[in-house]
């Protein structure tokens, strides 16, 4: 550390650290416009000048150093008077004829123009030379004259996003900013992730809506509810409504960034299609039973009572006529920890079936399932910055990281651009390969022989972690046995990847450590879903990749809140923490805790249904009841045609939702509930991060909370039973969900040092945190895995269940687009949803010229598997190989790329195969 002074104060700042940043830390503001600490510094605004004792000239703070024994003023008459010449200068290009008007929030300029009274000539309110609104972005307003060329902008593009889409073209007074070489932003590929105008400090880059919504009341800092990496924010509140997202600097997990989705994905909250009122079949409310294959009725709305009532009641039927295993319970990733634990506790305490399950089972199933049984512990081992900021390899495997986990992925290439070996396995050419030092381009489902193949390179030259193997795990031998078989020559053969592409990428992973492995739904949603996890966690037990910074098992979850779902028993097999149903020691905590002896059911030891199974079961009718809490079965299960089908026969469902999903259609009493927005309580990110989630606004109508909908279900139940249970941990009278987190701590070790006031003070809670003295544990697995030692396991190549053929000649693999989200029932009712209107596929021009696609704007081509069939517009690109067409599942109908994937399942982890399946191609007129 270095000693300095700073107007009089002590202050110690760490060396090498910038004056301003120095200062800040002291609390003392020093002003400035181009400099931000997020940013690289560029020192041309000359606003953060400061005195220096001995120093002949004021010194910008952003650009100078702290020395031992500095003495430094940042205020004074002649400090006051070289700042107000500096905003001067900049005013001199900046026109606005609406100064000091605008009803969005007074931008830093304005401020510090005010502040220091720089006189603003008259000439500034003259029409400028630019067009006010000079980009046809529908999300960013671009008004160059407002632009004073602080390039704050440039290099957030550049140092967050990892982006070139802002620079300054021309010379002297003709100095501009320019996107790209002078098109649109979007023709300079920019990925709306909105930092340009989150960093600009006059508004000349503005969110486009920001100004008529107005200036905001009041902030309130909350979480995205999008994907797993977890970015909170503040969101702006005017008059009861969401008028905006505005970045928080201290965000722990993403500071200023975020991605499309999190800044602008935020207006569904206020659609007018929003749930306001219970709503309930017409039959249903007559006392009708409705015949099987009969459709369902109209819909009625009606009071609360009159609705929980009515499910209640044919919950508790259904139970008492067929037994707590006929009725079924989908849980969300979308809710948060204290309602999925709620929801499996109404499962397993109040109905007594352990027939409970979320979206994981679609999506890192095989993660949990393989990573148990490599190292006891089924979550991401490694923190998303210290992957990014420490690794000196990472090997980035069957995941989109920018699209899917944008802000992650931003973070992914800054480590590549500060030196880190990035190597892209991926069949498709994805945007991050830009940034790699190999992209290794293997069929679709044929990851066990690329990894297997590394892992024979690794050993056969020796650079296994010796050491670390014998020390730290076991079973090395049967996987140095399996993989002498995945010669280089053989596994070009399987794989297509060439043999010198193999070889180096080996050398890279190898000796550059510590090195990361980051995955996700690449790996995982296959037949051999376990398998490929099994494979790279022997790749990372042969390297000795674990316990330290940097290094580690890395998969991606998808959803806010998955890795929280899965960690309150939102499963089949697992109560909270993942103490399995099958341990008697765990089925008496919970059975104590939840009063089970009180008459009611017990929880059994057999495992309940998996998604896709209890689908199914509703379907034939095995299963009678189905509660969903805000997941969308009919368009994110596989083979959507049987879903529906399925759907359409069962016997009962009750749906909480926000809006009205494609599985409302089949729901016969639907419940609305509350955006993330407008409820409290937590989520867990992908990296085990607990962080709170606050109301910013009331729910519409009569919305409620699902924890307040499920709490006040259960009450109904247990009274129509008969059962009183209450105390500490049985009862349902919860007056808030921290009353709820404080239930989970107390079933839960993982989660037993998590409490409210610890998560409002800001700390960075990664579970396990098993006492409330404990900081939490980012990095797993640091002296011992979870299981003791880590297990290898060998696994062997296998093919997926439906391979290409002369009938259906096209592999089709499928995942998401940047702007969407899984069914898009959120994103499509957004201003994101604009930058991508239709579903889409990409088919390479060679697969395009063979069925006789034209190229051109307009091309819509029509896939048809063995169990149905979509129609898109044709993306003709080499982005996919040949023989391969990559399609998404976020539109409904005839969009939907899951009417053609099948519903084979990896045997462990129930997994469906969405990444392969065989399909022909057809060129479409219309
Ligand atoms: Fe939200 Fe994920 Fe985007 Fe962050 S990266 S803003 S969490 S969608």
């Amino acid at each position: 550390m270095v000693e300095l002074e700073i107007d009089g104060r002590h202050v110690s700042a760490p060396e090498g650290s910038l004056l301003v940043d120095a200062a800040a830390g002291a609390g003392i503001a020093i002003p400035s416009l181009c400099h931000h600490r997020e940013l690289e510094p560029s020192g041309n605004c000359r606003l953060c000048m400061v005195e220096i004792e001995g120093w002949r000239m004021e010194a910008p703070a952003c650009a100078t150093r702290v020395q031992a024994g500095m003495k430094v003023r940042t205020g004074s008459p002649r400090i006051s008077a070289a700042r107000r010449a500096a905003l001067e200068l900049a005013l001199a290009r900046y026109h606005d004829p609406d100064w000091g008007r605008h009803a969005a929030p007074e931008s830093e300029f304005e401020f510090w123009c005010r502040h220091y009274g720089a006189r603003v000539p008259e000439s500034v309110f003259e029409p400028g030379p630019g067009p006010r609104d000079s980009d046809p972005h529908p999300l960013i307003r671009v008004d160059l004259e407002r632009c004073i060329l602080c390039a704050r902008c440039v290099r957030a593009c550049r140092d967050l996003q990892g982006r070139h889409v802002w620079g300054l073209a021309g010379r002297g007074e003709h100095t501009r900013l320019a996107a790209g070489f002078g098109g649109t932003m979007l023709e300079a590929r920019c990925e709306s992730c909105g930092a340009c105008a989150a960093f600009c400090p006059t508004g000349a880059l503005e969110d486009r809506g920001a100004e008529a919504a107005g200036m905001p009341e009041a902030r309130v800092t909350t979480v995205c509810p999008y994907c797993g990496v977890g970015c909170s924010y503040d969101l702006g509140v005017r008059e009861g409504r969401v008028v905006r997202v505005l970045s928080n600097p201290y965000a722990p997990v993403n500071g200023m960034h975020l991605c499309v989705k999190g800044r602008y994905g935020w207006d569904f909250v206020h659609h007018p299609e929003r749930l306001r009122a219970p709503r309930v079949r017409r039959e249903l409310l007559e006392g009708r039973a409705r015949a099987p294959g009969e459709p369902r009725g109209e819909w009625v709305s009606v009071d609360w009572d009159t609705a929980l009532d009515l499910a209640a009641a044919k919950l508790e039927e259904v139970r008492r006529r067929s037994g707590p295993d006929a009725l079924g319970f989908l849980s969300s990733a979308k809710c948060t920890n204290e309602e999925n634990y709620l929801m499996q506790k109404l499962a397993r305490q109040v109905i007594g079936t352990n027939n409970v399950d979320h979206c994981a089972r679609l999506c890192h199933a095989s993660t949990v399932a393989g990573l148990l049984l490599a190292l006891g512990s089924g979550a991401m081992s490694n923190t998303m910055a210290d992957v990014a900021g420490e690794a000196r390899a990472i090997l980035v495997i069957g995941s989109n990281t920018t699209e899917q986990h944008p802000v992650f992925g931003a973070m992914l290439r800054r480590a590549a651009a500060r030196g880190a070996k990035l190597v892209v396995a991926d069949p498709r050419r994805i945007d991050l390969c830009e940034a790699a030092a190999l992209h290794l381009r293997h069929r679709p489902g044929t990851d066990i022989a690329l990894v297997n193949g590394l892992l024979h390179l690794v050993f056969a030259n020796g650079w296994e972690d010796r050491a670390f193997i014998a020390v730290r795990t076991e079973g090395v031998e049967a996987v140095r046995e399996a993989v002498r078989r995945y010669t280089p020559a053989r596994v070009a053969q399987i794989t297509g990847v060439p043999e010198s592409g193999l070889a180096g990428a080996a050398e890279l992973l190898a000796r550059n450590r510590p090195m990361a492995v980051v995955w996700a739904m690449g790996i995982t949603q296959h037949t051999t879903g376990v398998p490929n996890v099994l494979a790279l966690a022997n790749l990372q037990l042969a390297l000795g990749n674990f316990g330290v910074p940097g290094a580690g098992v890395n998969p991606l979850r998808g959803q806010n809140n998955v890795q929280g779902a899965c960690d309150m028993g939102a499963l089949p097999n697992v109560f909270t923490g993942y103490q399995p149903v099958g341990d008697a020691k765990a089925r008496a905590r919970f059975a104590a805790g939840w009063r089970l002896t009180d008459g009611g059911p017990g929880v059994g030891e057999r495992p309940g249904l998996t998604v896709t199974e209890m689908i199914q079961a509703a379907g034939s009718r095995k299963l009678r009841a189905l509660t969903i809490m805000g997941e969308n079965p009919a368009l994110t299960d596989p083979d959507l045609n049987h879903v529906r089908r399925a759907l359409a026969g069962a016997e009962f469902v009750l749906l909480q939702e926000i809006l009205p999903s494609a599985t409302a259609e089949f729901a016969d009493i639907l419940l609305p509930g509350a955006a993330w927005a407008e409820k409290d309580g937590t989520f867990t990110n992908t990296e085990r991060r607990v962080q709170r989630v606050r109301r910013a606004v009331e729910p519409p109508g009569e919305a409620r909370p699902d924890w307040a909908i499920v709490a006040a279900l259960a009450d109904r139940l247990l009274a129509r039973q008969g059962r009183a249970p209450h105390g500490p941990q049985a009862g349902w009278s919860y007056a808030s969900p921290d009353e709820v987190l404080a239930e989970i701590a107390a079933l839960t070790p993982s989660y037993a040092g998590i409490d409210a006031h610890r998560l409002e003070r800001g700390e960075a809670l990664h579970w396990p945190v098993p006492a409330k003295d404990h900081p939490g544990t980012p990095i797993l697995h640091r002296d011992r895995f979870t299981r003791g030692k880590g297990a290898f396991h060998a696994v062997e190549h296998a093919d997926p269940a439906e391979l290409p053929d002369a009938s259906y000649p096209l592999l089709l693999t499928t995942g998401r687009v940047l702007v969407h989200w899984h069914g898009s029932e959120l994103t499509r009712r957004s201003a994101v949803g604009a930058l991508c209107p239709e579903p889409e596929v990409e088919i390479n021009p060679q697969d395009a010229r063979a069925i006789g696609l034209a190229r051109g704007d307009g091309a819509r081509l029509r896939l048809v598997s063995r169990r149905g069939e979509l129609r898109a517009r044709a993306w003709i690109t080499d982005r996919v190989p040949e023989g391969v067409v990559f399609g998404n599942f976020h539109f409904p109908a005839q969009g939907n790329v899951n009417n053609l994937t099948i519903l084979a399942v990896d045997p462990v982890a129930k997994i469906p195969e969405y990444k392969v399946c065989a399909v022909r191609a057809e060129p479409l007129t219309t």
